[in-house]
This record gives C-alpha cells, structure tokens and sequence, in this order.
C-alpha cells in the first residue's frame, strides 16, 4: 500500500487546493500560506518522505523535478524576473509536511540569508 499523505490528498482532490500544473509524475498548487507574491510548491506524486530518502533510482526523477520547475516557473511569469526553489528538509530545515516537495518562490526581491 502506498504511503498517504497531506499532499498525496491534495494530489488526488480529496483535499482542495489551488492547482497550475500537474503531469503524470508531479503536481503544482499554491501554497497555503505564501510566503511572497508567487509561491508554489511542486510535488512528486511518488512519495519520497525527505530529499534524503531518495535513492539511485530517483535521479531521473530529481531532474525532471527541477525541469519541471522551470517549466512552471515560466508559466507562473516568474522565469525573467527571478526566483528561488527551495527544499526544506528535516527539523532543522524546516520541513513540515513528510513528502518530499521544491517550494517555488518570487513575485519580489527575496532576502538572503534565508531565516
Ligand atoms: P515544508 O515546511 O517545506 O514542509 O512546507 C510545507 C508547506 O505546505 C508550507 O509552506 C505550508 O504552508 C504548505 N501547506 C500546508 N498545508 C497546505 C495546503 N492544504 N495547501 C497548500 N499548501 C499547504
């Protein structure tokens, strides 16, 4: 049986979201509470719990990740001006939701260090 999640929810509708892209491996909705102007998250429908439970057979996986992301970036208007991609991981990064997902960020000038 495969893992169930708050984003495997969302993925599948039984929790609402505010969806921009989805294909048959990812899906793209707005996060909750956005942190600037643009912020989605992007999320593989395979459930990998952090960036470092991913094995040997994710690799093609983690660069479609990040293709996919531009692809959405550019949807979203952002691919000109700038933007972050971000991968929370764990306590100390900040991770809340146990599924692996690239937050993507911009809409304004982002500050940096980040918090
Ligand atoms: P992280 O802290 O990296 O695990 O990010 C989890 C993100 O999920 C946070 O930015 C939350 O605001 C966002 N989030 C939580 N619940 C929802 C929801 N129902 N719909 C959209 N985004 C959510």
């Amino acid at each position: 049986m495969s893992m169930e999640t708050l984003f495997t929810k969302i993925i599948s509708g039984a929790i609402p979201s505010d969806k921009v892209y989805e294909d048959d491996e990812f899906c793209a909705f707005k996060d909750i509470n956005p942190a600037a102007p643009v912020h989605v998250l992007l999320v593989p429908k395979k459930v990998i719990p952090e960036i470092g439970a991913a094995a040997e057979c994710d690799e093609g996986l983690l660069g479609r990740l990040l293709l996919s992301a531009n692809k959405v970036a550019e949807q979203l208007g952002i691919a000109e001006s700038g933007f972050r991609y971000i991968i929370n991981s764990g306590a100390h990064g900040g991770q809340e939701v146990p599924h692996l997902h690239l937050h993507i960020i911009g809409g304004r000038q982002l500050g940096w260090p980040p918090g």
